[in-house]
């Protein structure tokens, strides 16, 4: 049998990241997917149970990072042909009374919009918009080397210290840091005024499923509100998430690569030989097929990795628009539901404890509002997830069809079909979410940074074995860094490639 250069465990987008980096250095690579499609939490599928020929994304749907990251910068999909449509308005937070806050992309609409806290929003996030690769850097940086926190930023190629990046970083850098401390701790109502932009900003915050306020929580929130009023705003791929991962598999393949699906990797014999692999899985899994490999310390310290709480998924289909009360929140990309920065305090603190929230945070995103092609005459799909407690069986569609409906008052008239995945069968369509934790680990402040654990290379597990899924820095979210960062270390160490691939089409 061939001896391979590389084999990587799995097709999400981090598996797809570092496949197509050690192809484009020249290596021979084979992707294996245990699933019937290629794309992990990025694929668009049909439902026909639920309506035929209607495209439905199974996991992330909105994907600011997929034209922000450093990896997708240098990927480039829209010179792919992937088009990335944002609405002018990114994100939306209905309130009872018939108010809303609303993040335009514009963040001088969006501060003119909050009125009184106006002032507050743009001081808050203007600077870590207007230096949002700096920002971007540090969130989606690799957490240990000082190249791998300046990915992206001017001035940060070659092998030298990336002094001019560095630098530039310094300023966003202490104001995200002091933003992080201020939104992530008990000083987080100090700022705002109004119900509005607090639960504005909160509605981002619990996109980590974690009790609040918290730092992890404070810094997803700094990251993705400041992309929201930057260039590519919060974007919906025209067709659904799978055309980033198609758009992946085709550049693997003209540069040799392949990729099986139906492949389910259980055991080290069922890997093709090759000098390195890459698993794109929990630690979990890897410990299961390759623990043996892994030297005794860095195996219990792998162990010891955290699972967090869970998604429990509703895909709908309505013949109209959610009727949602304030107009503009039926103009973003995504609208969280919850109610006031209170009640969203409640409801994760609820399922922190194990229990169900009677008010539970909702995510929705209806896509066609940014990509009609979505739409089959007045019929669309509208993608929904409410957090729940780990391994919860419930099916939720009842709970998040009230918690709509209360902001968008004959919800239930337009809904002409459904389906529930609760959290515990998350792990059927993809393993990484055990228990349907969403985030592959949980992602709180500690393990957003000491991912999977806190060795000084995260993804280097053992010599020529590679971790890089969202279980290692910097975590969850469509944004190739874990691929990225693992391919590249492993060029350097176990195929002594210096020079860094060029990703360009
Ligand atoms: C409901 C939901 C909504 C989300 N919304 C968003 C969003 O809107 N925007 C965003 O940016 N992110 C979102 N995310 C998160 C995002 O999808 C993930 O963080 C991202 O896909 C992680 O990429 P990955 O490559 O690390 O792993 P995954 O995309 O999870 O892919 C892992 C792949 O490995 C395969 N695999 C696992 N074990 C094996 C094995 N033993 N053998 C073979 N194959 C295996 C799996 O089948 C899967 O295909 C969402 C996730 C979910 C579940």
């Amino acid at each position: 049998m061939t001896l391979l250069d590389a084999v990587v465990v799995g097709s999400g987008p981090n598996g797809l990241a570092a496949a197509v980096t050690l192809a484009r250095a020249g290596l021979g690579v084979r992707v294996l997917e245990a699933q019937p499609t290629i794309g992990g939490g990025a694929r668009t599928v049909a439902i026909p149970e639920l309506a035929d020929g209607m495209l439905f994304d199974l996991c992330s749907a909105v994907h600011p990072m997929a034209w922000a990251s450093p990896f997708f910068r240098s990927f480039d999909l829209s010179a792919r042909g992937v088009e990335l449509v944002a609405p002018d308005v990114a994100y939306a937070h209905p309130l009872d009374g018939g108010r809303a806050g609303i993040a335009f992309r514009d963040l001088a609409r969006t501060a003119d919009r909050l009125g009184p806290d106006g002032d507050a929003w743009g001081d808050l996030l203007g600077p870590l918009t207007a230096h949002w690769r700096q920002v971007t850097a540090l969130a989606l940086g690799d957490k240990r080397t000082v190249h791998g926190m300046a990915e992206g930023v001017p001035g940060s190629g070659g092998h030298t210290l990336p002094v001019r990046a560095l630098a530039s970083m310094v300023g966003p850098g202490l104001h995200f840091g002091s933003a992080l401390l201020e939104q992530g701790g008990p000083r987080w109502d100090r700022r705002f005024l109004t119900d509005e932009a607090k639960a504005l900003l909160t509605g981002v915050a619990a996109h980590n499923i974690t009790p609040l306020p918290s730092l992890g929580g404070a810094g997803t929130a700094l990251l993705l509100a400041a992309l929201a009023h930057a260039d590519g705003g919060w974007a919906i791929p025209v067709g659904g998430s799978q055309a980033i991962v198609n758009a992946m598999v085709r550049d693997l393949e003209a540069h040799g690569g392949t990729v099986e699906t139906g492949r389910r990797v259980e055991s080290w014999s069922d890997l093709p030989p090759a000098r390195a692999v890459f698993f794109d899985t929990t630690p979990s899994t890897l410990l299961r097929i390759a623990g043996d490999r892994v030297r005794l310390r860095r195996r219990a310290a792998l162990r010891r990795f955290q699972y967090g709480n869970a998604a429990a998924k509703v895909d709908f289909v309505l013949d109209g628009p959610v009727p949602w009360q304030v107009p503009d929140v039926g103009r973003a990309s995504t609208v969280h539901v919850g109610g006031t920065r209170a009640e969203l305090v409640a409801a994760e603190d609820s399922v922190s404890h194990g229990l169900h929230a009677d008010h539970p945070v909702v995510l929705v995103s209806d896509p066609s509002v940014a990509d009609p092609s979505r739409l089959s005459g007045p019929v669309r799909p509208l993608w929904t997830y409410a957090h729940v407690p780990a391994g919860s069986t419930q099916d939720v569609t009842e709970a998040v069809t009230r918690q709509i409906e209360r902001f968008a008052p004959g919800f239930r008239d337009v809904v002409v079909g459904s389906r529930c995945i609760p959290a515990a069968q998350m792990e059927r369509h993809n393993e990484n979410y055990p228990g349907g934790d969403i985030s592959a680990g949980a992602a709180t402040m500690w393990q957003m940074v000491a991912r999977p654990t806190l060795a000084p290379d995260p993804y280097q597990v053992a010599e020529g074995l590679y971790l890089c899924s969202a279980s290692t820095p910097p975590g969850p979210g469509v944004h190739g860094m874990g691929g990225w960062h693992a391919a590249r270390r492993a060029l350097l160490r176990e195929f002594d490639v210096r020079s860094l691939p060029d990703l360009r089409p």
